[in-house]
């Protein structure tokens, strides 16, 4: 197959440089790995209801994801923040008390935001969508690069690694990276990667119903910071927590822990959930590598020297991680995908 661009990845930054590509005229095709578009974008659903297992907000001043929702007539509502909060001790004791639910204003997405990346993957010809393609090779030829999947084998102008540079580096490039493209990728976050989220479903708001937001903030766990995850209107309803202990203590104690958070639940909102579900983005390895199992805070983002001209501009970097200011987030997706596309348009 021949093209003039390979996008290899379908979350967010891919699919919306797909749309650009198609709206523009260039040829391309995007491989994606997994089953399914979104990446870090993942919405699980329950008797019709949507619940983000990844990111479930942007904010007011992110102008891409403010005219992404506008184009896409996507309805936009506001984090569930009315009443108190809790927190809880150590030894599980548990206080209730006035104070701002900490993500008050935080806007989130009707439908969940796998709304927003149903809605850009739409804006394409589906054959030029591949799914369950993981690209395991690029190589450099005299005139472009091939990308090599199990299935599928791609000559192309260029590639976009819409994806974890962390993650790329499991690929095999011919010829190798330098050293300092090695160290460039391996040196830079994946933001959230190593993080896991419970969503608790509930027949009926038991908080709301108390006078509490849903806020809790917790130094006994398993969850540390939980949040309301109702849909807009209507049930099943939910709350999220994420996670505090690190990968490997999750990974090895799935089930003790899932039994920690019901309880837990029934000391902060006093009812236990229907159903709990974990998303555990370290065990994703189209997504995290051992070197994001621990995480600092948000990390200066944007694309780094080392990675700016790899084989004459053809091999380029393009995930949310790549944006300059809002990097890590849904619009550093959105703002990586307008820097590659003006890249390619201007050289
Ligand atoms: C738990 C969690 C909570 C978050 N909360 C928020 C939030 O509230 N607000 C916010 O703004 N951001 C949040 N984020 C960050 C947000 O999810 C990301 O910024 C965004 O989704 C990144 O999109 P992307 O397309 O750049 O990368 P990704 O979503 O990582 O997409 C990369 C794609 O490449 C594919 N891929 C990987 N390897 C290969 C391969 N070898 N071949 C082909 N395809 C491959 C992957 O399957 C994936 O689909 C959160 C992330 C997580 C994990």
């Amino acid at each position: 197959m021949d093209t003039d661009v390979v996008i290899v990845g379908g979350g967010l930054s891919g699919l919306a440089l797909a749309d650009e590509f198609h709206r523009t005229g260039v040829d391309f095709q995007l491989v994606e790995a997994r089953d399914r578009f979104g990446g870090r974008i993942h919405t699980a659903r329950v008797d019709g209801a949507a619940f983000d297992l990844g990111p479930a907000w942007f904010w007011q001043g992110q102008p891409r994801m403010a005219a992404a929702t506008k184009r896409f007539g996507l309805t936009v509502f506001e984090q569930y923040s009315t009443g108190d909060i809790v927190a809880e001790d150590q030894n599980g004791n548990v206080q209730r008390g006035a104070g701002f639910a900490s993500m008050a204003g935080s806007l989130r997405i009707a439908g969940g935001m796998t709304a927003l990346v149903d809605a850009f993957a739409e804006t394409v010809p589906a054959d030029r969508l591949h799914l369950g393609q993981a690209v395991f090779a690029i190589s450099q030829t005299d005139n472009g690069v091939i990308v090599t999947t199990d299935k599928l084998s791609i000559s192309a102008n260029r590639v976009i690694l819409a994806l974890p540079p962390r993650v790329a580096q499991t690929m095999t490039f011919d010829p190798a990276l330098s050293a300092d493209q090695s160290r460039a990728m391996g040196n830079i976050p994946t933001w959230m990667a190593g993080h896991a989220k419970y969503v608790a479903i509930y027949d009926k708001a038991y908080w709301r119903d108390a006078g509490l937001s849903g806020d809790a903030q917790s130094r006994r766990g398993p969850m540390v910071e939980v949040h309301d995850a109702s849909p807009q209107s209507g049930g099943p309803y939910a709350a999220f927590g994420f996670v505090g202990f690190d990968a490997d203590t999750r990974a090895a104690h799935r089930d003790e822990m899932t039994k920690m958070a019901a309880d837990q639940l029934e000391r902060l909102f006093g009812a236990t959930p229907r159903q709990l579900i974990l998303q555990d983005w370290a065990q994703e390895p189209h997504t995290a590598t051992p070197a994001d199992f621990t995480s600092a805070g948000h990390p200066a983002y944007g694309r780094p020297r080392a990675l700016a001209n790899i084989w004459d501009g053809r091999v380029i970097f393009g995930s949310s991680e790549m944006g300059q200011s809002f990097g890590g987030y849904l619009e550093g997706a959105l703002e990586a995908a307008q820097d590659v596309g003006n890249l390619l348009r201007h050289g």
